[in-house]
């Protein structure tokens, strides 16, 4: 069986009695082990990074930019190596885990930029004979726990712009699919980087629990499922660090009278369905406004939906493939039955789907409710599968009022003709990030992704300039230099080392 290493000091390295088991979800097998790591694999790790950050840091703002110019080149010389390590263990298909790189080296390419990025600000003559200057200085050694469902952008999006600033990174990725954030770590080290400054450490909450209480890291950057996300925002904060945590999500697509809807069902095959519904930017819940608008849509879903093809991740005509693991499946599984039990109108079930010669998969096929209510649970919560609730509203009002009033406020949709319909909703929707006629609105690697609500703990984004300020301090300086005239009591006097 395969072993799946921290990667410390420029190294595999192989320490941790416990491990975890990784599935080949096409198959439901178990195809490596990943070790789960302890505090004293994270010191060993703490050790090589306090050691390496400061010369890093000294490093010029090009020279670091160069490495993530020589990195973003290996990543794409090894694309194909990487979308199929991916997706072997996370059951997304080829396309979508390319996608999943190629969305995390475009936060690689703002970095790229990081020269202009860390210019500070500079005020010439805010006082008689002074100057006032910021500079942006990095943090020292900082963290990143990442999620399942995106283990080559997530990781991407924190140690691009954090390592890029400064710093060096220490990743726990997640122990479901770890082995492509271990070879994005192998890739920095071809690219240039210094041993140190990007490391792997494999673990469970044993090791997110020694990185929260670990007093040398500085800054921690979660992207996970929203009671985690709480509890390392609280648990990081009381530890006196900075904590930037993101969470689950519940986004609504809101369908006016006069939308394309064509367009949406198009729209929605991919949003609701792609990646099997595994992502924080899915849009599993629409919200047709009237009910003429409901029953056009819902009559042209349903044969959308019949015809995706759910295949292996391998296979290039599949829509998506399967979920992460067994215990995955099952809680999607019980979701829908939730649904059922709700009084929702299963419409489409997906449950107890079976691909031949891949039985033991861990699929779960298209789902689709209609008349699912504001107070059901199935809908309060969040199910990350493959799974569409059609939520009725009667008006504009209602459905400005259905997302703005959910638990989550991640990413929300609206379709229509109309500007200023897309205007008022887009002002007054209560959620972090909107698509008007774009159904995964999730922003480029030069704007900011975050949440509201349950949806992210913290008040800094991901990339773009609020990455750069997540992942630095700023520093003012106030300045004068007398022009020596000044003598008796008032001279200026250079102090000297005794
Ligand atoms: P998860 O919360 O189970 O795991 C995330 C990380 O936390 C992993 O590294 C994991 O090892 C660690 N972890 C798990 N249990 C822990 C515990 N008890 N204590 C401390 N750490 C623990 O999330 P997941 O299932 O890997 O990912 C899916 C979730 O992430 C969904 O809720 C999804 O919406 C969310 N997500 C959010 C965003 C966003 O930007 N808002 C992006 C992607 C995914």
């Amino acid at each position: 069986m395969r072993n799946i290493d921290h990667f410390i000091g420029g190294a595999a390295y192989a320490s941790g009695e416990r491990t975890s088991d990784v599935f080949d979800p096409n198959n439901g097998v178990v195809q490596a082990q990943v070790r789960l790591g302890t505090a004293a694999d994270l010191q060993k790790a703490m050790d090589n990074a306090l050691k390496a950050q400061p010369a890093w840091a000294a490093t010029n703002p090009q020279r670091r930019a160069r490495v993530m110019f020589n990195f973003k080149a290996l990543v794409e010389q090894n694309m194909d190596e990487l979308a199929h390590l991916l997706s072997s263990e996370h059951g997304k298909v080829i396309a979508d885990a390319k996608g999943d790189i190629q969305r995390g080296l475009e936060v690689i390419e703002f970095s790229c930029g990081i020269p202009h990025a860390l210019k500070g600000e500079y005020t010439q003559g805010a006082g008689p004979g002074i100057d006032v200057f910021s500079m942006r200085q990095p943090l020292g050694v900082v963290a990143g726990i990442t999620p399942f469902n995106f283990p080559g952008m997530i990781p991407m999006w924190m140690f691009g712009v954090a390592i890029a600033c400064g710093n060096a990174f220490i990743l726990k990725p997640s122990e479901r699919d770890p082995s492509v954030p271990v070879r994005l770590a192998q890739l920095m080290q071809e690219a240039g980087l210094p041993d140190g400054i990007l490391q792997v450490v494999n673990g469970d909450k044993e090791m997110v629990d020694a990185i929260l209480d670990h007093e040398d890291i500085k800054a921690v950057s979660f992207v996970g499922s929203s009671d985690i996300a709480h509890y390392v925002y609280k648990r990081g904060v009381a530890a006196g660090k900075r904590v930037q945590a993101m969470g689950g999500a519940k986004n609504h697509g809101i369908v006016m009278p006069d939308a394309d809807l064509d367009q949406v069902v198009n729209d929605l095959s991919g949003a609701a369905f792609g990646s099997a519904g595994e992502r924080c930017m899915a849009l599993p819940v629409v919200v047709p406004v009237g009910d003429k608008t409901a029953n056009a849509l819902r009559e042209k879903l349903i044969p959308a939906i019949e015809k995706l093809r759910v295949g292996v991740s391998t296979d290039a005509e599949a829509h998506y493939g399967p979920v992460v693991n067994a215990a995955h499946k099952q809680k999607v599984e019980n979701y829908i039955q939730m649904g059922v039990d709700e009084g929702a109108e299963l419409v489409v079930d997906g449950r107890g789907f079976t691909l031949q010669g891949h039985e033991k998969g861990f699929f779960v096929g298209p789902t689709l409710f209609d008349h699912v209510k504001p107070t059901m649970q199935s809908y309060q919560e969040e199910i990350f599968g493959p799974v569409l609730q059609i939520v009725r509203a009667d008006s504009f009002e209602e459905a400005v009022r259905l997302p703005s009033d959910h638990q989550y406020g991640n990413g929300v949709a609206i379709f229509t003709r109309n500007g200023h319909a897309a205007r008022e909703f887009a002002a007054r929707v209560n959620v972090g990030m909107v698509g008007i006629n774009v159904p995964i609105p999730v922003p480029v690697a030069y704007h900011t992704f975050g949440g509201w609500k349950r949806s992210a703990y913290g008040d800094i984004n991901q990339h773009g300039m609020e990455g750069v300020r997540f992942w630095t301090k700023t520093k003012t300086v106030t300045q004068r230099w007398p022009d020596g005239s000044v003598t008796g009591e008032n001279a200026f006097v250079i102090p000297t080392m005794g």
